[in-house]
């Protein structure tokens, strides 16, 4: 990392210290903090009200944007892929998805992924580095600010999902800081409540977020029923395997309200994950483990070198039933971005020929 602190991982509590030691009042603090996350300005320059000399003092030490944007990829089903770069040359890449109720963005915390999972895209890259909390705050503004116009007003408030490149859970202090940071509500608004997280299975976070108070939800990646299966797709299974995994996830619910529910996520894989066996196992393994969650099967979105296929339709609406006879709540997703390399799993930098690149200079 480089000496200068990027303002807009702060909360406005350490705004405000960070202005005060630099001789100005605690105002100016609360000023720069509005400027970064209300108005959403990604540039000193841009904060007019704040005198000239303080602006050319601040950014000695500080920064208000540290990545930059390289280009952006425009789906048929109108979501966006944003792939841009840290100050130290690494990809980072955010994915807006439209919905009709409410929007979300999908944002990456790690730059890469150290777990392999065998149908992930982004496992290819190997781990490059965990995001700093600014950096995870600046995708949203980033994305925000293209969706709607910079500073505009989100028509319905936004979902987050940190589902984009890495595990969030190995970024648990960056990702709980932005989090904060982002449900100010002289900022962004948006509280934890409207975020998920989305987890391979890192059971010591997943105990440690069931003591947390102000929390987001919690969805959980299986992608098998057996440990057999799990190991050979994902190895972290080696390390917390099913039976220590669901115990966390129980413990988890407990902390639940009765009315909330959490999530497992489950990669369609044809031929591999999908038998009639593999959802009996699955809604058994749950039921013996007495959790009251939901299910949510989601298609393999494919991508060269992966050697998988998603699983044909039928297949997975019997699955779905065969799970639901067995009193789980199933849900099919819908693959959003898949033409653009923006789906689950898919986030790898790939630069697919795309003409939306050139109305970058809106957005750098
Ligand atoms: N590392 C975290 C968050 C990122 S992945 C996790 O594993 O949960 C978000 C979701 O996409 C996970 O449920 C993952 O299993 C799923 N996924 C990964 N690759 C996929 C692919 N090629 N097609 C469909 N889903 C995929």
């Amino acid at each position: 990392m480089n000496q200068v602190t990027h303002l807009v991982g702060l909360t406005q509590a350490e705004l405000t210290a960070l202005v005060e030691e630099l001789g100005e009042p605690a105002y100016r603090g609360r000023q720069i903090f509005a400027a970064l996350h209300a108005r959403r300005l990604r540039s000193f320059d841009e904060m007019t009200d704040l005198p000239k000399e303080f602006r050319a003092r601040l950014s000695e030490s500080s920064s208000a944007s540290t990545l930059t944007v390289e280009a952006r990829y425009i789906s048929e089903d109108g979501t966006r892929r944003y792939l841009m770069k840290t100050h130290d040359n690494l990809p980072v890449e955010t994915v807006f998805i439209p919905e009709e109720r409410r929007d979300t963005i999908c944002f990456s915390s790690q730059s890469g992924c150290p777990l392999q999972c065998s149908f992930c895209l982004t496992a290819k890259l190997g781990l490059l580095r965990t995001l700093t909390a600014g950096e995870m705050v600046e995708q949203i503004i980033i994305a925000l600010n293209d969706a709607y116009g910079v500073g505009a007003k989100t028509p319905h408030g936004t979902n987050l999902v940190a589902m984009g490149a890495g595990e969030p859970f190995l970024a648990f202090e960056p990702l709980m800081k932005a989090l904060k940071v982002m449900s100010d509500l002289k900022g962004l608004h948006i509280v934890p409540n409207r975020v998920t997280v989305s987890t391979a299975g890192i059971v010591p976070r997943i105990r440690e977020l069931a003591t947390v108070e102000d929390r987001p939800h919690l969805a959980i990646s299986l992608a098998a029923p057996t440990d057999e299966l799990r190991n050979e797709l994902m190895p972290i299974n080696r390390k917390w395997p099913l039976n220590e995994l669901l115990a966390a996830c129980k413990e988890f619910e407990r902390s639940l309200k009765p009315s909330e529910r959490f999530t497992f996520e489950y990669v369609m894989l044809d031929g591999v994950n999908d038998r009639e066996e593999h959802a009996r196992q699955l809604a058994n393994l749950l039921n013996r483990h007495g959790l009251r969650v939901k299910v949510n099967l989601i298609p393999h979105n494919p991508a060269d070198p992966l050697p998988y296929h998603p699983s044909p339709p039928e297949r997975v609406e019997s699955f779905k039933r065969i799970l639901e006879s067995k009193g789980i709540n199933a849900f099919v997703r819908r693959p959003r971005g898949r033409d653009i390399y923006a789906a689950c799993g898919q986030l790898a930098a790939r630069r697919p020929a795309n003409p939306q690149g050139s109305a970058l200079h809106q957005l750098a």
